[in-house]
C-alpha cells in the first residue's frame, strides 16, 4: 500500500490535532497537513512527475520536508532526500544518478548552478502555491514500488542508491512500536537528526499515531534547542547518532538539565561506546533505546530495548550494552561466512539479514546488488557475532579489521579499552601498513579538555586491560577526528594520513 494512506487516514482520525510544529509554534493540524500534501501531489502530477518518478529534496530540516515527502508519495512518486551538508556538486551527482525531474531546496543550497532541473525553494511563494490548490487521493502503490532512493553515506567511494519501497518503510514503521517505543497522539517526534536519513523514516509511524512533528528552527542539531523544545513540549522522541548523544550529554551537564520532556532517544547509526551510554543513562535516566540498521535495511536489523539499556541489575549488563541487541520483529538475522553459509553462535562473521524491510536492489547498479546478496541474505558488510540468546555484537565493519602478524584485531575493542582511560575523550584505531607484521595498530586520540596523558601512560593502560598484541604501536594526539556528515569517523581519511606520513 501507499505510505501516504496513513496521512490520509490521520487527517480524519486526528483532524484537529496539532501535526506540524515549527520551533515551538503549531503551523498545521492533521487536516491541514494532509490538505497541503494532497495539493502538492496533484501539482506535481500536473508538472509531469509520474508515478515511479523521482523528486529530490536537498534541504535542511523543516516542516515542509514532511509535506514534500507525503506530496510525492500521494502522487505515487519517490523522494530522493539528500543530506543537506553535502557539497552542492555531490548533491548534483546524486540528482543526476537518480534521474529526479524536480528538486525541493532550502535557501543557500547552492544547487542552482549545478543542475538544470527546476528547483523550488520550500520557504518561498512557489512552494506555498503548490500546496494551496485542490488535492488528489493516494495513487495505488504496492510490491516493490519505490518511495525513497536513499544514497548510502558510505565512508568510501561514490554513494549507491538504495531502492526503498513503501512496504519496506511500512515494515520498519510497524516494528517501531513493537521493538523500539510505543507511540501515542500525545507524543512528539523531534527532528534533531537529518530527515534525509533515519529520522525521516521514523516520521511514518508518528503520522499513523497522530503524534506531533516538531522541527527545530535551526534546521539541524543544536543541543540547547533540543533540551528546550523537549522541556516545553514533553513526551518528545528523537533519533541521534552516538556523537550527538555525547554532545547533548555534555551540554545538559553544563546546564544542569536532566532532559525533562525527553521521552526517548533512539541511538544508532554508528558504534556507541559503553562508557558514553552508561554516563548518558546515569544522567538522563532510562530514556535510551538502541537500533542497528543500514540504508539497505533501514533502521530495522536489531534493537535493544529501553529496559535492557538501563538494566544495571542484569549480570551481563555491560556486555549487553556493548552489543546492538536482538533481531527486530520483522527480520531474521544470522552470522554468515560471506558465501551465505551460516556460522554457529559465538563465531564472528558477516552479519546477514532478510525480511520485509530489506531492499530489493541498488538503483541501476546490478554489480553492487550481486555482491550484496548471498543465498537470499543481505550481506551488511558488518562483522559480528551472535550469542546463544540472539544478542548481536558488532565487532567492526569488515574493512576495518586489522590483521597484524596473522592475528585479527578488531579496532573497536582497542577503542573501548582506551576510552576507559580518564584522559581520553575520543579515539579511532586503524591499521598501518607494516613490512614486518602486515599491519600495525595505531591510535588517533583526542584528549579531554585540561587533562594530560602521553603515549607511555596509554600504553600502560592498554597493557593492563587488553592483550599485548592489540596495543597500538603508535599514538597520534589530534584536536579532533575527521567525521562524515553523519558524525561517523572517517577511517579512510586517517589511513590516508598514515600513508602520507610513510611517504614523507
Ligand atoms: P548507513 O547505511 O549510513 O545508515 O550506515 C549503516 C552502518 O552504520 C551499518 O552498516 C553499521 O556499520 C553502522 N551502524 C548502524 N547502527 C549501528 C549501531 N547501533 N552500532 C554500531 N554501528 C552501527
Amino acid at each position: 500500500m501507499n505510505l501516504g494512506l496513513w496521512l490520509e487516514r490521520s487527517a480524519v482520525s486526528f483532524a484537529a490535532r496539532p501535526a506540524l510544529v515549527r520551533g515551538g509554534r503549531v503551523e498545521a493540524d492533521y487536516a491541514e497537513f494532509h490538505r497541503r500534501a494532497a495539493a502538492l501531489a496533484r501539482c506535481l502530477r500536473q508538472r509531469g512527475v509520474e508515478p515511479g518518478g523521482r523528486v529530490a529534496i536537498f534541504a535542511r530540516n523543516c516542516i515542509e520536508y514532511l509535506v514534500a515527502f507525503y506530496g510525492v508519495w500521494l502522487a505515487g512518486a519517490a523522494v530522493v532526500p539528500i543530506n543537506a551538508k553535502l557539497h552542492p556538486r555531490e548533491a548534483a551527482w546524486i540528482i543526476g544518478n537518480s534521474g529526479a525531474k524536480l528538486g525541493f531546496v532550502t535557501p543557500g543550497s547552492g544547487l542552482r548552478k549545478e543542475v538544470d532541473i527546476p528547483l523550488v525553494d520550500v520557504t518561498g511563494n512557489g512552494f506555498a502555491e503548490m500546496t494551496a490548490g485542490e488535492g488528489m487521493a493516494a495513487e495505488p502503490r504496492g510490491g516493490d514500488d519505490i518511495c525513497w532512493l536513499f544514497y548510502t553515506s558510505g565512508t568510501t567511494g561514490r554513494p549507491k542508491g538504495v531502492r526503498i519501497s513503501h512496504s519496506m518503510v511500512l515494515a520498519t514503521s510497524l516494528a517501531y512500536p513493537v521493538d523500539v517505543d510505543p507511540v501515542t497522539c500525545d507524543d512528539a517526534a523531534l527532528y534533531s537528526a537529518p530527515m534525509s536519513h533515519g529520522a525521516g523514516i521514523y516520521a511514518g509511524i508518528h503520522i499513523r499515531m497522530g503524534a506531533q512533528h516538531i522541527v527545530p528552527l535551526s534546521g539541524g542539531f543544536d543541543e540547547d534547542e533540543v533540551l528546550e523544545l523537549s522541556a516545553a513540549h514533553g513526551s518528545a522522541s528523537m533519533f541521534m547518532a552516538p556523537t550527538m548523544v555525547r554532545r547533548l550529554l555534555d551540554r545538559a551537564k553544563e546546564r544542569d538539565m536532566r532532559g525533562d520532556g525527553i521521552k526517548t532517544i533512539v541511538y544508532g547509526g554508528g558504534p556507541m561506546y559503553v562508557a558514553d551510554i552508561v554516563e548518558a543513562v546515569d544522567w538522563f535516566g532510562p530514556k535510551f533505546v538502541q537500533i542497528y540498521g543500514q540504508g539497505e535495511c533501514p533502521m530495522a536489523i536489531t534493537a535493544m530495548s529501553r529496559e535492557q539499556v538501563a538494566d544495571r541489575g542484569h549480570p551481563r549488563w555491560r556486555e549487553r550494552l556493548g552489543s546492538v541487541g536482538r533481531a527486530q520483529s520483522v527480520v531474521e538475522v544470522a552470522i554468515g561466512d560471506a558465501g551465505g553459509g551460516l556460522l554457529a553462535s559465538g563465531e564472528s562473521g558477516e552479519i546477514m539479514v532478510r525480511g520485509q524491510p530489506v531492499m530489493p536492489d541498488y538503483w541501476q547498479n546490478d554489480a553492487a546488488t550481486a555482491k550484496t546478496f548471498a543465498g537470499g541474505w543481505l550481506l551488511t558488510g558488518d562483522v559480528g557475532r551472535m550469542d546463544a540468546d540472539g544478542l548481536v555484537t558488532l565487532v567492526d565493519r569488515s574493512k576495518d579489521l586489522i590483521i597484524s602478524g596473522g592475528t585479527n584485531i578488531y579496532p573497536r575493542e582497542v577503542e573501548e579499552a582506551l576510552l576507559e582511560h580518564g584522559a581520553v575523550r575520543e579515539v579511532s584505531v586503524v591499521g598501518r601498513a607494516s613490512a614486518e607484521w602486515g599491519e600495525d595498530v595505531v591510535a588517533f586520540v583526542v584528549l579531554g579538555e585540561g587533562v594530560q596523558a602521553d603515549a607511555a601512560a596509554l600504553d600502560a593502560h592498554c597493557l593492563a586491560n587488553i592483550a599485548r598484541f592489540k596495543r597500538p604501536k603508535d599514538y597520534f594526539f589530534v584536536g579532533e577526528l575527521p567525521k562524515n556528515n553523519y558524525g561517523k569517523v572517517l577511517k579512510t581519511e586517517l589511513r590516508k594520513r598514515l600513508e602520507e606520513m610513510a611517504d614523507g
